[in-house]
C-alpha cells in the first residue's frame, strides 16, 4: 500500500511526468520546476533519506544519477549547467520523507538563488582537525 506522495507516484496513482523509469529508480518533473527541467530521481524503494540507504541501495539508485543529468542536458542546448542536490531531514530543507535526488539544470541569467553558504566560517587548524577525525573515526565502526 502506497502511503506517501512518492509512492504514489511510484505505483501510478497519481500521474506524474515521468522521464526514466527501471527496476529501481522513477524520475520525474517537479512538480515546482525551480528551472526548466528540474526532476526528481526517486528510488523505489521507501528510504526516508540517504542515512537508510546501504551500499546495494546507493549503487542501484545513485549511479543512475549521471544518466538522468545527462538525458536531461541533452534535451536543451540552453542548459549550460546543473545543481544536483539532496535534501535530507527537515533541518536541511526536506519536506517530503520519500529520499529523493534534485537535478535542476541551468540556464544563462535563470536567477536562480540556491542556499549557499554566504560567509566563511573559518575555524583555528585544531578545530578543523577535531572536527575531521571524529568523522574520520565513524568508518572504522561500519
Ligand atoms: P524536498 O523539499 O523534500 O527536497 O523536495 C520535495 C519536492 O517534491 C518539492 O520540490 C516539491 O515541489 C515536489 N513535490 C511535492 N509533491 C509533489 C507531487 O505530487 N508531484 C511532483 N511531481 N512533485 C512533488
Amino acid at each position: 500500500m502506497a502511503d506517501d506522495i512518492f509512492d504514489k507516484i511510484i505505483a501510478g496513482e497519481i500521474p506524474a511526468y515521468k522521464v526514466y523509469e527501471d527496476e529501481d529508480v522513477l524520475a520525474f518533473l517537479d512538480l515546482s520546476q525551480a528551472t526548466p527541467g528540474h526532476t526528481l530521481l526517486v528510488p523505489k524503494a521507501d528510504v526516508p533519506d540517504i542515512f537508510a540507504y546501504d551500499d546495494d541501495l546507493a549503487q542501484r539508485v545513485l549511479t543512475k544519477i549521471p544518466k538522468v543529468a545527462r538525458a536531461i542536458k541533452a534535451s536543451d542546448d540552453k542548459i549550460i549547467g546543473m545543481n544536483i542536490l539532496m535534501n535530507n531531514g527537515e533541518a536541511a530543507g526536506q519536506s517530503v520523507f520519500h529520499s529523493h535526488i534534485h537535478l535542476i539544470p541551468r540556464y544563462k541569467d535563470d536567477g536562480l538563488n540556491l542556499p549557499a553558504p554566504s560567509e566563511e566560517h573559518p575555524v583555528s587548524d585544531e578545530v578543523y582537525k577535531e572536527r575531521a577525525a571524529k568523522i574520520s573515526a565513524q568508518f572504522s565502526k561500519e
